[in-house]
């Protein structure tokens, strides 16, 4: 039996392999530093857990209705209009398990084969492999690491043709922590505003920020609520990757088709876990500023012992909690120096070039784990850099 060709074209998420390969490792006695994965390392708040168990006691363990329960459906409208300037209803609410989903269900439900999407490069992996799967063809935008890793808006303007049906935006970005500016979001909405498309905005770090203002999401300019697509969720807000419960905010008409894509698939999303997420968003929010300050201090700290590593460079990321270093000036290419860095020393990052072909030179280090470990990491790949140095002295 062979598998539908559709299948060669789906990618994957490179931060797992390497989690694999280094849990290999350490199934033969050697100890990793784990800054490959993408998921706060803090325990999800215990108000929201009590809530789960609350929400289990009372009997929310049957299926629920397909867009969400209408209780939380009315939170995240409440939360997303007062967080981004914007207007909208439960009705403009699909829960779903993730974020990851909303990508899913709304490139499948737009997208037809020759299609075009623009996306972000380097950028989250699984945009390119749902565009490829779904035969739309996927037109990667360079992040550039002197305009901190936002994009050029001439070439944006010249990426897009008749045949752009979605722009994907992530802001702040995985993987390089970088920020569409304010005025670039603006721009950005004058060019789109008319066309005849729509606009998948990936807020899911929104909240993960270091800037004195909140990003700017591209759906409060004139014209563009209906053309967009937010997703966001409670993966990185609220720590809770295992929880499996995301969002997409868009118009009726979308939800309406991801309400289809859901009564084919999930039938709906756990209902104690949406239970839970009614008591993320309407509970208090000190553990979210706890744990964004906590970021902060990491953040600080990995780029400071990043930037004295012969041959690297990091700019200080914005937003989200990755580490984004330039490894160019090491001469060595950055799978070849991820692999090395895992191998030799133990230290697990993931090559700039799993997020596209615009992030080779770069390592993308994940600062979800505690601080201690952070140093430790640098102070082992400071040790191995003695060998690189040698090879080819860093000036
Ligand atoms: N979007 C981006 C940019 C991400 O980095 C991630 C997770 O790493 C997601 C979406 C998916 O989040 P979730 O775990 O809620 O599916």
């Amino acid at each position: 039996m062979r598998l539908a060709t559709s299948m060669s074209r789906l990618g994957v998420e490179s931060a797992f392999d390497v989690l694999l390969r280094a849990r290999a490792l350490e199934a033969q006695g050697r100890n990793v530093i784990h800054l490959e994965l993408g998921e706060p390392d803090f325990p999800t708040p215990a108000h929201i857990i009590e809530a789960a168990k609350r929400a289990l006691d009372e009997g929310w363990t049957h299926y629920g209705p397909t867009p969400g329960l209408p209780e939380l459906r009315e939170a995240i409208a409440a939360t997303v209009s007062r967080t981004r300037g914007i207007s909208v209803g439960p009705r403009n609410i699909s829960v779903v398990p993730g974020g990851k989903p909303i990508m899913f269900f709304t490139l499948m439900a737009l997208l037809e084969p020759g299609d075009e999407v623009i996306y972000p490069n380097p950028g989250f992996p699984i945009y390119e492999s749902m565009i490829r799967y779904l035969g739309a063809k996927p037109v990667p935008l360079p992040l550039e690491e002197k305009r901190g890793f936002s994009f050029d808006l001439d070439l944006f303007r010249d990426c897009l043709t008749p045949k752009t049906k979605i722009v994907i935006l992530n802001s702040p970005q995985n993987p390089t922590g970088g920020m569409i500016p304010p005025e670039d979001v603006a721009r950005i909405a004058e060019m789109l505003r008319d066309r005849d498309l729509m606009v998948l905005s990936d807020e899911i770090y929104s909240q993960t920020v270091y800037t004195a203002e909140p990003p700017v999401s591209i759906s409060r300019f004139p014209g563009m609520l209906e053309k967009t697509i937010i997703l966001d969720g409670f993966s990185k807000t609220y720590a809770m990757t295992g929880w499996r419960i995301g969002y997409g905010v868009m118009p009726t008409w979308l939800v309406d088709a991801v309400t289809k894509l859901m009564v084919n698939s999930n039938s709906c999303t756990a209902s104690f876990t949406q239970r839970a997420g009614i008591a993320a968003l309407t509970g208090p929010q000190d553990s979210v500023a706890a744990m964004v300050a906590e970021f902060r201090r990491r953040r600080d700290a990995i780029c400071k012992e990043l930037n004295e590593i012969p041959g690297f460079r990091c700019a200080v990321p914005l937003g989200a909690f990755y580490a984004f270093a330039n490894v160019t000036g090491t001469g060595m290419a950055s799978k070849e120096l991820a692999d090395l860095l895992l191998q030799e020393t133990g230290v697990a990052g993931v090559d700039g070039g799993c997020f596209g072909e615009y992030g080779n030179g770069y390592i993308r280090f994940s600062y979800a784990t505690a601080l201690p470990n952070i140093l430790e990491a640098m102070a082992r790949i400071k040790r191995a850099s003695v060998g690189w140095e040698k090879l080819a002295p860093v000036k």
